[in-house]
């Protein structure tokens, strides 16, 4: 019955594999996932496990199928099984699946994302976006000689220690004020600013111009519900950084090859010292890459003292399936994310129109959230203030009809290329019964 995703629509309560799953899976497990917000903490009930999906659909282990709004995260932005990726990979896999010596697929990778973002002039390709982040702060401390670092609330920059204060949705939703476990001293050298505020980033260059190595920001942010730069925002931050002596960070794991062929770059034309990548470039597979100015790229090791290494960095399977993804992702392919997304983020916002819900629908590119506010949102505290509590109602009602929504009130939403009319009709007829849910949502108690 799943064989044509698409042309059966089932909505059931079942759950009871998913169930059995998730027991199992506790006892192994801490908290049964391997990353926070599978888990459904915000939204409560049990964490679905998918068994299979092809283009815009997911099917989970009880057979239900759903249309997918989550897209691995960003990374399946042609959806799932792509023929074309699922060929790359498995040609790939048939030749070996890792050599711990260099291969060409690493070089077409990098020349593809060179070709792609102007100001990166070279890249080191590793695992995910938290090493990526990581590597670009050394390498841009190793380079300025210098110390501090400057992140925003509310941005999410992978869970590297340096990087995990107020970092957004997986931290948001799990209501952590911090983690545990992160030393002070590997905090110490973080200044995190209010997202969007020009005058708190002069004042702390003001104060600590000459300790600041970099500036790192999300291109775009979209880990605390999606939260656009301010026009000339990103800019201003190089011209800031710049004139202390201190380089720009632009992170476009999440934007990157998304929002257009070249990322948030393609959009607004930022020229950051470094930039990072990662989900859609690796296609589903794990790869992600910092890059930028030769100059900088030159202080890594081997080329440099910087120290870098990894493994499996620039695994064949993974290079193959970027690779693919990538080339797959024609202009046609960008015109139609940008469509879909407009139409189902204005679809979620007349759903909450026509029952009197306050809510925001916010955009930045392709990716869209909708915040529970009648105020626009431009930073972290204004994100935390929405009357998230209607969120996990709406959630679920989506899930009941058959729509993998986000868990959680703080992640975009993403679409795919595979998002086709019967799959933007399916989200169309849920929402409804999603924003009437929403509307009858009560507020958590006040505790004494
Ligand atoms: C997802 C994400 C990361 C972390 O990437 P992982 O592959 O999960 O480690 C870093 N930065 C941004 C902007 C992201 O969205």
């Amino acid at each position: 019955m799943v064989d044509e995703p698409g042309t059966i629509v089932l909505v059931t309560n079942a759950d009871a594999a998913s169930r059995a799953l998730f027991e199992r899976a506790l006892a192994v497990t801490p908290g049964g996932v391997n990353s926070p917000v599978r888990a459904f903490g915000s939204v409560g009930g049990v964490p679905r496990f998918m068994a299979s999906g092809r283009g815009p659909y997911l099917v989970d282990v009880d057979g239900v199928e759903y249309v997918d709004l989550v897209c691995s995260w960003g990374p399946m932005v042609l959806g799932h099984a792509h023929p074309d990726v699922v060929d790359a990979i498995a040609r790939a896999a048939s030749k070996g699946t890792s050599f711990g010596t260099p291969t060409a697929g690493e070089v077409q990778l990098a020349e593809e994302i060179v070709r792609r973002v102007e100001p990166v002039e070279q890249l080191r390709l590793v695992n995910s976006g938290t090493e990526a982040t990581m590597s670009a702060v050394r390498l841009a401390r190793g380079f300025t000689g210098r110390s501090k670092v400057v992140k925003f609330a509310g941005c999410y920059h992978g869970h590297v220690d340096a990087l995990l204060a107020a970092a957004g949705s997986g931290v948001a939703t799990l209501g952590l004020p911090d983690s545990p476990g992160i030393t002070g001293a590997a905090t110490s050298d973080t200044i995190v600013l209010p997202y969007n505020d020009l005058d708190a980033i002069e004042a702390a260059f003001a104060s600590y111009g000459d300790q600041i190595a970099c500036i790192i920001t999300e291109a775009a942010a979209a880990n605390m519900g999606v939260v656009p730069p301010n026009a000339g925002f990103n800019a201003r931050l190089r011209d800031v950084a710049h004139r202390h002596g201190a380089l720009l960070i632009l992170d476009e794991v999440m934007t990157g090859f998304r929002v257009s062929a070249s990322g948030w770059f393609g959009l607004e034309g930022v020229a950051a010292d470094l930039f990072t990548f990662g989900k859609v470039m690796g296609g589903g597979l794990p790869a992600a890459a910092f890059g930028g100015r030769a100059d900088i790229m030159q202080r890594l090791a081997p080329s440099g003292p910087v120290y870098q290494a990894g493994t499996l960095s620039g695994n064949p399977l993974a290079t193959a399936a970027g690779l693919a993804t990538l080339r797959a992702c024609t202009l046609d392919v960008y015109g139609h994310l940008d469509a879909t997304a407009k139409t189902v983020g204005r679809a979620a916002s007349d759903a909450l129109t026509a029952v009197g819900v306050p809510h925001r629908l916010q955009v930045a590119g392709n990716l869209f959230s909708v915040f529970f506010t009648d105020d626009g949102v431009t930073d972290y505290a204004a994100a935390r203030a929405q009357e998230s509590w209607r969120y996990a109602p709406f959630f679920h009602a989506l899930l009941d009809h058959g729509v993998y929504a986000p868990p959680s009130a703080f992640e975009a939403w993403f679409v795919s290329a595979a998002h086709d009319d019967l799959a933007v009709e399916r989200i169309a007829d849920a929402l409804p019964y999603a924003a009437k849910a929403a509307a009858s949502a009560v507020p958590p108690e006040v505790v004494q």
